[in-house]
């Protein structure tokens, strides 16, 4: 028997694989080869819907709030599903045996291709081969192709295929599923269908249009229907294409006016042929790949993985002019109610600042275009200036639900929402971030400045000065570690305010030279007094922390006076385990921590600290750090690069690069764990290949991993294209101008340098001679 889709399984590099039907790996199944395109996603549940699986619809930025305690994420009917009967019997991997069973999800293309083989109870087998994918060119469309052919017997088949409408959210443990939708209206003209769904709490209206045809003995015909019946020989062959549009529409919209608009744009994709959108599709993947693959060489498998990681960040990534943002499970699941976090600003977006600046500016404007409801949550607290929501989906306030299930699963209340303040810090960091890599002044002067300076408003609001020790404190938070609620002095959320407040008074310093007008303008805008700027220096400069003799920073006050427990073992995955008979509520009378939290602020902050308070507190933290969250164990890995210590950053790094492909945190399909996946790309980008922003120059000081020889980037710095080839003794570096500015200061094996247009090369031993001779 042919395989259709055989020239789409040859690159074994760029391809995920599930070689055979595992019922148990579904969900995760699901999670991994999920599809999307930065509008859409789609979770990679087969056609056939089989029980237990769980489809996945999303549309970035559309939550919708009925019978919850918060926003979630609307799970939207699926338009990917198609069921066939054969003489009666259905089709699947549920209900029919499997012969054989293959998917892949082709990272290079964006593409999801299936053949299995079934036998039925009369053991008549059946071939069964599909692809599909989320269209890059056109956000809206859809399409799939199911190619059928009874392979001992003639079979007459039902085909049912549509928009399946029975989908609901799977909800949280404490509320149960739930569907966030009613069928507005459906219709079939034109061998279209069409179907209109409108959200019960925001009226949300979202269409879907699709169309069907099928070719077999060379004849094209258009489906009337979407459930029709069709008798096929032995052997004979039908290939069903399918092409679905899907918009969402606010909900004051009128139907009338949505529908006119949609048939058009379907009409337009579906007149077009379903080879020329899959060539469209990999000319937009080759596009995104240019920009943003790495080759390793030496490692091939780590360069696989990675473009795993790669692949599910370009699947997400916001085209929206801040309309959305992207969740803590990116598109794949309604998981943690697809809510925006800190994960994104801190986790996710260096990867968009060098390789999807566009992205990396949309996802800054989800929060700007936020900035009065986070005004109104500082209100409403008493602060001053702007206070972002722990959790954030739709329209930007607080949407941290106060109940969740607990690591081992009981019922417990949260405070994050109330507590977890670091947010408004990390924010800010993001933007100042985005300034230093994209150095686009227009953005900062329209909406930077002002995020830098309301953030420290806050923060000035926020701290309490005591008197006796003459420091200011900031009481009563939740840092990074989860595991200790309402402490004070929380060394992270302390320095990361010091940081923000002092970080925008020297904004305001060099905005008076450089363009008094724009400072001028924003001052007016927001009423800043002068005097403010000076109490943020005066409060940065007296900010408590409080470090040991032996140069370890407490975490919060009172942190060393917990339970010592240290970890003494750790599975193969290095993942801790805790021998000690400790529930999840016991371990808050303990120094063991959920994730970084301090070796957080390190490397966040690194400028700030020097390598021997760096290598103090990894050593002590390094055995009290449990990695309940994901996005811990990159942060480790990255640490451990920068203090050399191989062993461990070469496992924290492989650990987190397998959180999603190994299941590790055994909930993927949950979705993926897009903050670990972000930082994964840091410890190879920022990290081993030592690319990052020092002292706000752009600075590449590799530290690659023995079996990697080289590996290969693009960067976009400052509007300027880099592309890069590091190994760990040879830098070269293409600089190719994106602007008039034809020369960039670069720190290249610590030295610093101007760097021209068209090819450089530097050497480490030309650098460690200089270096030499510099200390003679
Ligand atoms: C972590 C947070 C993270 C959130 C979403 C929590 O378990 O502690 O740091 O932001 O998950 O990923």
């Amino acid at each position: 028997m042919k395989n259709y889709y055989a020239r789409y399984y040859n690159e074994y590099l760029w391809l995920i694989r599930e070689d055979s039907w595992v019922k148990d790996l579904q969900g995760i199944r699901e999670s991994q080869l999920a599809l999307g395109n930065g509008f859409l996603g789609s979770r990679a549940v087969l056609e056939e819907i089989p029980y237990d699986s769980k489809p996945g619809t999303y549309i970035a930025g559309l939550y919708d709030n009925v019978g919850s305690q918060v926003s979630e994420l609307m799970n939207l009917p699926n338009p990917f599903n198609f069921k066939i009967t054969a003489e009666g019997e259905k089709m699947g991997v549920a209900t029919m045996d499997v012969i054989d069973h293959r998917r892949v999800l082709n990272l290079q293309q964006g593409l999801l291709i299936r053949r299995s083989v079934f036998q039925d109870t009369r053991g008549r087998k059946y071939d069964y081969q599909s692809m599909r994918f989320v269209s890059m060119q056109n956000k809206n469309i859809g399409l799939m192709q199911v190619i059928f052919t009874p392979l001992d017997d003639k079979a007459e088949i039902t085909i049912e295929t549509g928009i399946d409408t029975s989908i609901h959210n799977a909800g949280t443990a404490t509320e149960g599923r739930k569907k966030h939708f009613k069928v507005k209206e459906l219709g079939q003209f034109n061998n279209e269908g069409y179907l209109i769904v409108e959200s019960f709490g925001k009226q949300h209206k979202v269409i879907f249009r699709s169309g069907f045809y099928y070719e077999t003995n060379h004849k094209k015909i258009a489906a009337k229907d979407n459930v029709f019946s069709l008798k096929l020989k032995k052997n004979q062959t039908v290939i069903f294409t399918k092409m679905f549009y899907i918009n969402a529409f606010s909900g004051e919209s009128d139907i009338e006016k949505i529908k006119t608009k949609t048939e058009k744009e379907f009409r337009k994709a579906f007149s077009t042929k379903f080879s020329t959108h899959l060539q469209n599709q990999t000319k937009q993947w080759a596009r995104l790949w240019d920009n943003a693959g790495i080759s390793i060489w030496g490692a091939p498998e780590t360069e696989k993985n990675m473009r795993f990681n790669i692949y599910h960040m370009l699947i997400c990534a916001p085209h929206d002019n801040g309309r959305s943002s992207i969740g803590a499970k990116a598109l794949t699941s309604e998981g943690y109610r697809g809510h925006i976090f800190w994960d994104t600003e801190i986790f996710l977006l260096p990867f968009y600042l060098y390789a999807m600046p566009e992205a990396a500016k949309n996802i800054l404007l989800y929060r700007y275009k936020r900035l009065d409801a986070a005004r109104e949550i500082a209100k409403q607290n008493g602060y001053k200036g702007v206070m972002f929501p722990w959790e954030s989906a739709g329209v930007g306030k607080d949407e941290t639900p106060d109940r969740a299930r607990d690591l081992d699963g009981k019922i417990i209340k949260i405070h994050t929402g109330s507590l977890e303040h670091h947010i408004t810090a990390d924010i800010a960091y993001a933007f100042y971030h985005y300034y230093n890599v994209v150095g686009d002044d227009k953005f900062f002067n329209e909406y930077g400045y002002e995020v830098m300076f309301e953030t420290a408003r806050f923060w000035a609001s926020r701290v309490t000065y005591n008197k006796r020790k003459k420091v200011y404190e900031i009481k009563n938070v939740i840092g990074p570690d989860e595991f200790h609620e309402d402490v004070n002095n929380n060394a992270f959320t302390n320095m990361m305010a010091k940081w923000n407040l002092l970080t925008a008074y020297k904004l305001i310093c060099s905005l008076k030279k450089k363009d008094s007008k724009c400072l001028k303008d924003i001052t007016q805008k927001i009423s800043l007094s002068k005097k403010e700027p000076l109490a943020w220096k005066n409060i940065a400069s007296r900010m408590r922390i409080s470090i040991s003799k032996k140069q370890v920073i407490e975490q919060f006050d009172g942190y060393f006076k917990k339970k010592n427990i240290k970890i003494k073992s750790w599975d193969e995955n290095f993942i801790p385990i805790i021998t000690d008979k400790l529930t999840p509520r016991d371990y808050n009378k303990t120094q063991l921590i959920k994730q970084a939290d301090v070796i957080m602020l390190l490397y966040l902050l690194s400028d700030a600290f020097n390598a021997k308070t760096k290598k103090a507190n990894y050593e002590y933290y390094i055995d009290r750090t449990i990695h309940k969250s994901s996005l811990s164990l990159p942060v480790h890995a990255s640490m451990a690069v920068e203090l050399g210590d191989k062993n461990r950053s070469f496992r924290y790094f492989n650990a987190a690069l397998h959180a999603d492909l190994s299941n590790l945190h055994k909930n993927t399909h949950e979705g993926v764990h897009a903050a670990c996946i972000g930082g994964t790309w840091q410890v190879l980008v920022n990290s081993f290949a030592g690319i990052r922003i020092y002292k706000e120059v752009l600075t590449i000081n590799p530290s690659l991993p023995k079996m990697w020889h080289k590996i290969a980037l693009k960067i976009h710095f400052r509007k300027n294209l880099i592309k890069l080839e590091i190994s760990n003794e040879k830098i070269k570096l293409e600089f190719v101008p994106g602007n008039k500015k034809r020369k960039i200061k670069i720190r290249v094996f610590g030295i610093l340098y101007q760097l021209y247009p068209g090819i450089s090369v530097f050497s480490r031993s030309k650098y460690l001679k200089e270096k030499k001779e510099e200390y003679l």
